[in-house]
């Protein structure tokens, strides 16, 4: 047997390949690990803190360290960890998450599918759009339209049906039957329904703010404009709220609800359990779901670890603490607090623009793309704990408990560390 060959890269020595990553950067430099967290704030492993800008990958709604979360999977755990929603099984407490979900859901008796995470909710959504058409008879209405720059997460159908071309470079046919259409352009959806036809478009995938593609915000009226578009060629509108459900968009539970878009299928997961415990969820609007629950139809598909209870005692706790403390309220004050302290950004040399005023979100967007990433390490010299998304935007979504103040002080650290 031949020896394994020594390493040409540099070794941190570290097991650990990271997602969305250099590794020859990562290895060489070294990882930034994460030991604690606690409200809006990071620590790492000297005891060092920072201003956590993103709430991790756009999750911690509710903030870090809330052990009224942590103590309500323990008890779930020792009682029973998970079963199965599989057939007619389902755990007490994922059951009672269905029920309170359903109550504030954008549309009036939806139903919940659960899922483990957001790329599960899109494959989750895709299928169930196809399949939907296949039961009223329509087959032939496969094709899944997303936009440009939008992100849906990285199983096979959300690469494929999303706006990151890099993404889906060097893999093949990830899915056939997948276009995208101008991010910020109605007409553009329209134009491909015309060339293509309506009877053979299954779907039209939409994040009512592109978030990681470089956090971009819907031109006025360009969400109502493409739901009205669907609702009169008969292709399902599918809302991913992966990022801005859950209070994120600021003032709602959903930007569906905002603007009040009626969505086929909305996905969802991050905000759902604050990222305490990975989980996921669909959903489907009673007249999607009505085909499948007359009776004698089987939809084959579901996750192991689809509503899991431990997840699901996670989700209802973290539901009560926004309910408690008002953290929709919350979330629209950074709407207004975030476009406020980060406008002064924008006169910066290296800044081209920033982007706010819908939702506890904001877009730092660098002239150079190639500056974002070294700008992530620099800002974090300055005690925030930063993120680049899409072409070079930093990114900023705090936890809905990030006050004013700190907000001031994450603009100004930001501000500073442009130099
Ligand atoms: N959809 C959107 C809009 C997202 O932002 C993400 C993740 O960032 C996903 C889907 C995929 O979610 P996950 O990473 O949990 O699979």
């Amino acid at each position: 047997m031949s020896s394994v060959p020594e390493p040409t890269y540099e070794s941190t020595h570290s097991a650990l390949w990271h997602g969305f990553a250099d590794m020859g950067a990562v290895s060489k430099n070294g990882p930034f690990v994460v030991s604690r967290g606690d409200g809006a704030y990071i620590f790492d492993r000297e005891g060092t803190r920072y201003l956590d800008a993103t709430a991790g990958l756009w999750f911690t709604n509710v903030g870090h360290g809330r052990t009224e979360i942590a103590d309500a999977v323990a008890s779930q755990l020792s009682s029973l960890a998970h079963y199965s929603n599989f057939g007619d099984f389902v755990p007490e407490t994922t059951l009672a998450l269905a029920e309170r979900l359903g109550e504030i859901a954008p549309v009036a008796g939806s139903k919940i599918f659960f899922t483990s995470g957001g790329s599960d909710s899109i494959d989750t959504a895709a299928k169930l759009a196809r399949r939907y058409w296949h039961e009223v008879g329509k087959p032939e209405k496969t094709l899944i339209v997303g936009r440009q720059k939008a992100y849906h997460g990285m199983h096979v159908a959300g690469t494929a049906l999303a706006g990151i071309a890099v993404n889906r470079e060097n893999y093949g046919t990830l899915m056939s039957d997948a276009r995208t259409v101008t991010w910020d352009d109605a007409k553009s959806l329209l134009a491909l329904i015309e060339e293509v036809g309506a009877d053979k478009i299954a779907a039209f995938f939409c994040e009512p703010i592109i978030g990681a593609g470089g956090v971009y915000l819907p031109p006025e009226g360009y969400l109502q404009e493409v739901r009205q578009i669907c609702r009169d060629h008969d292709v399902l509108f599918v809302a991913d709220e992966v990022v801005t459900g859950f209070g994120r968009i600021g003032g709602s539970w959903f930007a569906s609800s905002r603007f009040d878009l009626q969505p086929d299928l909305m996905t969802t997961a991050k905000g759902l359990t604050s990222g305490y415990v990975p989980m996921g969820a669909v959903f489907i609007a009673p007249h999607i779901a009505e085909p499948f629950f007359a009776g004698g139809v089987w939809w084959r598909h579901g996750y192991t670890y689809g509503g899991h209870a431990g997840a699901a005692a996670a989700a209802m706790a973290n539901l009560d603490i926004i309910e408690r403390e008002n953290l929709l309220q919350e979330s629209a004050r950074l709407e207004a607090s975030l476009h406020t302290h980060f406008a002064p950004l924008a006169d910066h040399p290296r800044v081209q623009e920033v982007r706010s005023g819908l939702g506890a979100v904001a877009a730092v967007q660098l002239n150079d793309p190639a500056e974002a990433l070294p700008f992530v390490g620099a800002l974090r010299k300055y005690g925030v704990s930063g993120r680049a998304a899409g072409q070079g935007a930093m990114q900023i979504s705090p936890a809905f408990v990030m006050t004013d103040t700190e907000v001031e002080e994450m603009a100004g650290r930001m501000l500073t560390a442009l130099g």
